[in-house]
């Protein structure tokens, strides 16, 4: 059994970006605009013909099983318009969400996104968290540590402006992968550096808080390799001993998991050298931010399996890496 925690739908069918851009010409003309909720047209053909050929066919021939998977995190933008903007949006792409993971049980397990909105509190994303997990069977969440889009204009995660958000993921049992969407600062990429820093702050932001004292069980995922961490853990360890802070192990390692959307075999080699197994869980995020392939393989750069099919660790670490333990972190996850 192999499940990918880290999918996201990046080839939904057209009517969900017209559904987007009708937003945004809307919020052109009045920023404060609420409108409706509205519908989206899309078929059960539609959404079949736009996996069929990319994410399963991708799932069969690398011998995934099963994907965690999420709207489209670039397009979360939570920055855009208003908390209804960003509402509606939210409902709509997890329903979308929903409608897959009954089309294909088998291959496809819900996260939701969370309709955050700058400068708001969290009431409605607990709601629709409260919604997705209750109602349409998902397994966890994407938070967002920066809903500006690369002002970072939120309070770090160890603000107790978050509180309610991890109680309420205490309370139902379900990981946030903390996950930003696109940059809308040009200062930054949204896949190459705003992807990667946040995740490198997020692992900060946790180091110099009392979040995982207030909420010993609360689980989240940095993804991406856990962005510059483990490449710097040495760093982290000292600042962590600079600061008389209890060791990393004992202070986030019993909280905190990193997955494996690492392009590259050293890359791979290296977190699973420094990062316990127990801390690793096996993902790809494909179909998403490099979807080429690597002239110095021949294969693409988003087929982790490969690297950690040829990493140096025993078939129990693989076995854990792979399965174990995103079936423990998405304890909800009945396969
Ligand atoms: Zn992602």
């Amino acid at each position: 059994m192999i499940i990918d925690c880290h999918g996201h739908y990046t080839t939904a069918p057209a009517p969900l970006g017209d559904y987007r851009d009708a937003q945004k010409s809307a919020l052109a003309n009045d920023a404060s605009h609420h409108g409706e909720k509205g519908a989206i047209k899309i078929t059960d053909d539609q959404i079949r013909e736009s996996l069929e050929n990319a994410q399963l066919k991708l799932q069969r021939e690398r011998g995934t099983d099963v994907t965690i998977f999420s709207p489209r995190a670039s397009w979360m933008g939570h920055h855009i318009g208003n908390s209804w903007t960003s509402k509606y949006w939210t409902e709509h792409c997890n329903e979308l969400i929903y409608r897959i993971t009954r089309l294909y049980p088998e291959n496809f397990v819900g996260v939701c996104q969370l309709p955050q909105s700058p400068g708001t509190d969290l009431k409605s994303s607990i709601s629709e968290l409260n919604r997705c997990i209750n109602e349409f069977g998902f397994v966890g969440c994407n938070l967002s540590l920066d809903p500006s889009g690369g002002f970072w204009t939120s309070p770090p995660l160890g603000d107790r402006y978050w509180y309610p958000m991890y109680e309420k993921m205490v309370e139902l049992d379900v990981p946030a992968m903390i996950h930003v969407s696109e940059a809308c600062n040009p200062c930054f990429h949204a896949t190459g550096s705003h992807y990667l820093n946040a995740d490198t702050t997020a692992f900060m932001q946790l180091m110099t808080s009392t979040v995982t004292k207030d909420f010993p069980t609360i689980k989240f995922i940095i993804p991406h390799g856990g962005g510059a961490v483990p490449y710097h853990w040495g760093r982290f360890r000292g600042l962590a001993d600079m600061m008389k802070l209890p060791s990393l192990d004992e202070l986030l390692m019993n909280n905190v998991y990193f997955d494996t959307c690492v392009y590259h075999q050293a890359g791979i080699d290296l977190l699973l050298k420094v990062i316990s197994t127990k801390n690793i869980l096996f993902a790809s995020e494909m179909v998403g931010a490099v979807r080429g392939i690597d002239s110095e393989t021949g294969h693409y750069f988003d087929d982790t399996r490969r690297y950690v099919d040829n990493a140096e660790i025993t078939d129990e670490q693989r076995a854990a890496i792979f399965a174990g333990n995103a079936r423990k972190v998405y304890s909800r996850l009945k396969l």
